[in-house]
């Protein structure tokens, strides 16, 4: 896109989703919605994990099942797996994601003191976290700036014109570089919510969106 993106561009889209957003009234469920509830990192780890291939209201759902049972590392680390994923049955993969949590406890437990780690490299060293796990753990559990893209990042980064990249490892090494510190811990939020709203992953709804004159709307076939 030719707009040049410096922090003003940045700042009125930020501006402009929000108010658009504003309209729809109480926000849809998401992983941020556990961190506004609580900014428990456990928590927060926890509720990302259970949310890979599964719909925000079954993992919120299923999260706050989890978290009845096993409101801290050392209790989730001491469940039988079979357990764990029962709780959080029916999010995607919930056998394997109960093991997964459960390993996940007893190393955070007897190698980190039960204490959720807070740098990068150690989160990603955990079983089956990857990076958009760790960014959002680092940036709703800890406020630490971190960018996390998951799929509605990705996707609406690309439509817009911000990127053009082929996965979210390599949109997050993209939006590091062009977008200003500032915005890196809100824009997960902000674009999860558009995504859910407005730039829904099947046609999006470009005609109520505030930048539809100026969206390279890469990709979309179709749109309302
Ligand atoms: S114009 Fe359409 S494709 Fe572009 S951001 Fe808005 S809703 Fe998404």
């Amino acid at each position: 896109m030719n707009t040049t993106m410096d922090e003003n561009y940045f700042d009125n889209i930020f501006t402009l989703f929000s108010d658009r957003l504003a309209d729809f009234g109480s926000p849809l469920p998401s992983v941020s919605t556990i961190a506004e509830e609580d900014n428990d990192p456990y928590k927060v780890l926890v509720s990302t994990i259970i949310s890979l291939r599964t719909k925000d209201a079954v993992t919120i759902e299923a999260s706050r099942r989890l978290f009845a049972i096993a409101p801290d590392i050392r209790t989730l680390a001491s469940l039988d797996s079979a357990v764990i994923s029962e709780a959080i049955k029916p999010a995607g993969f919930y056998k394997r994601k109960g093991e997964q949590l459960r390993k996940i406890a007893e190393i955070i437990r007897d190698e980190y003191n039960s204490e959720v780690p807070s740098d990068m490299d150690t989160l990603l060293s955990l079983p089956g976290v990857g990076l958009k796990t760790a960014s959002l753990v680092l940036n709703l559990g800890f406020g630490i700036d971190a960018i996390c893209v998951d799929c509605h990042v990705h996707e609406i980064a690309n439509r817009i014109g911000w990127v053009s990249t082929k996965t979210p490892e390599e949109t997050e090494k993209e939006l590091r570089r062009i977008l200003p510190m500032r915005f890196w811990i809100p824009l997960n939020e902000l674009l999860v919510r558009y995504g859910q709203l407005v730039c829904t992953p099947v046609s999006p709804k470009c005609s109520i969106c505030p930048i539809n004159d100026s969206c390279g709307k890469k990709g979309v076939e179709k749109s309302r």
